[in-house]
Order: structure tokens, then sequence, then C-alpha cells
């Protein structure tokens, strides 16, 4: 239980994290800043760091799996220029944190893990907060998820060395994927713009993911 002056704290050190961590390194999307404003990051880390809530750092999940740091998701979530009228398809659920800031992004979110506990916990969380609009499901996102496509945005948040075929076929035309892509030491943040079928392809910063381990992720898993 976080009690009112705790939750009071937490909400200074939230608005604290969007000017230092997000709106000086170059974040600028009104969309995303509302969301990270919104979304109470203390609820989706483990008990014993929800003091470390707001620090510039991945924080652990469990199951060796990170929440990322929060400038990263910005920097994702900015990539994938969202209207608000997007439908989504999330790869790589966790904690349900960035689940709940794309929500406030898109209009239809898709969201998908391959750890069943984390689905579970997730849909918890989310409610707890009353973000009911995703839709979570348990199974290997590297290939996906069919029933549902086409999807005007995907974000993949593990890395793998290309991007999987089955992504590609289930983005629709002029849709935008981003995701992490390189070796399993670092990557660049990709974003690739499906146009006539074709894929137009921009790579930007470095950063550092687990693997999207499945059929079509990192090879060998
Ligand atoms: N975005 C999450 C958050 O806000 O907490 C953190 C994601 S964590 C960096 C990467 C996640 O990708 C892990 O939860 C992991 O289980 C998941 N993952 C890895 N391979 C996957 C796959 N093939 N399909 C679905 N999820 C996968």
């Amino acid at each position: 239980m976080i009690s009112k002056r705790q939750l009071k704290e937490f909400e200074r050190l939230r608005i604290r994290m969007v000017e230092e961590q997000l709106e000086r390194r170059g974040i600028s999307d009104p969309l995303v800043l509302e969301a990270f404003r919104a979304v109470p990051r203390e609820y989706f880390v483990p008990a014993y760091l929800k003091n470390s809530a707001y620090k510039d750092t991945p924080l652990p999940i469990g199951r060796g799996q990170t929440v990322s740091q929060p400038y990263i998701v910005a920097r994702m979530m900015e990539m994938l220029e969202l209207s608000g009228k997007e439908r989504v398809l999330e790869i790589g659920t966790g904690s349900g944190y960035q689940t709940a800031l794309l929500s406030r992004c898109c209009a239809v979110l898709y969201s998908i893990d391959r750890i069943g506990e984390f689905v579970l916990k997730a849909r918890q969380t989310l409610d707890s907060i009353g973000c009911l609009k995703p839709f979570l499901y348990t199974g290997d996102g590297s290939l996906g998820y069919p029933p549902k496509a086409p999807y005007d945005r995907i974000i993949v948040s593990a890395a793998a060395s290309s991007v999987p075929p089955s992504l590609q076929a289930q983005l629709a035309e002029n849709g935008l994927l981003v995701m992490p892509v390189g070796p399993s030491y670092g990557q660049n943040l990709l974003q690739a713009r499906k146009k006539e079928g074709k894929f137009l392809i921009k790579e930007c910063e470095g950063c550092l993911f687990v693997p999207l381990i499945g059929e079509e992720g990192r090879a060998g898993s």
C-alpha cells in the first residue's frame, strides 16, 4: 500500500523525471510527455525498488528481465509517431509500464509476452491504475500476433539481429515498426516505415536490450 504522502512525493519525482530525463534530452512529442506525466512507474517495479522508480535507469522485474530506462521508452514511443488513432502491437509486455504509456497514445493496443507470469502480473497492475484498454496475450511475439493483424504500429522491446519476417508482414501499409536491432552486446533503435510493400529504414541511437527469444527472434533462441 502506498500512503497519500508517498503518492505526492512520487508525483513530484515523476514531473522532475519528465523535465530532466526526457525534455532536456530532446523528447518533445506532447502525447508522449503527457503519458509519462500520468503513468505511475512505482506501480510497475518490485516493492523493494519503489524508491528507485524515477531513477534514470532500467530496473529488474524478475526472470532476468528489466523495465527499460524511461528515456529509451520515450524515445521509442516518439519514433512511433503516434496520433492517438492507431492500432498498435507491443511485443514484450514485461511489467506493463510501457503498455500503460502506449495505451494513452493510441486507439487499440495489443501486447504480448512469452512469460505468462508477467502477463498476469501486468494485467493486475494495469487494472489497479484503471488502465483497462490493452488486450494482453501470452505467446511468442517474434511471430507477431496474426489474429489481429495488420497493425498501424509495432513496437518491440527486446532485441534481434534483424526484423522478424512475421512482423514485417503484419505491419500495415504506411505503418511504422520500432525495435532494437543488432548484436547481443549492443544495438541501435531502428524505425522501419512500410511504403508500397517496401521498408524505409532509419537507424537511431545506441541501446542495450534483452534478447527477443523465439522462433523468429535472436538466432539460436
Ligand atoms: N516494456 C517492458 C516494460 O515496460 O516493463 C519491458 C520489456 S523487457 C525489456 C523485454 C520483454 O520481452 C520481457 O518481458 C521478455 O519476456 C519479453 N520477450 C522476449 N522475447 C519475447 C518474445 N519472443 N515474445 C514476447 N515477449 C518476449
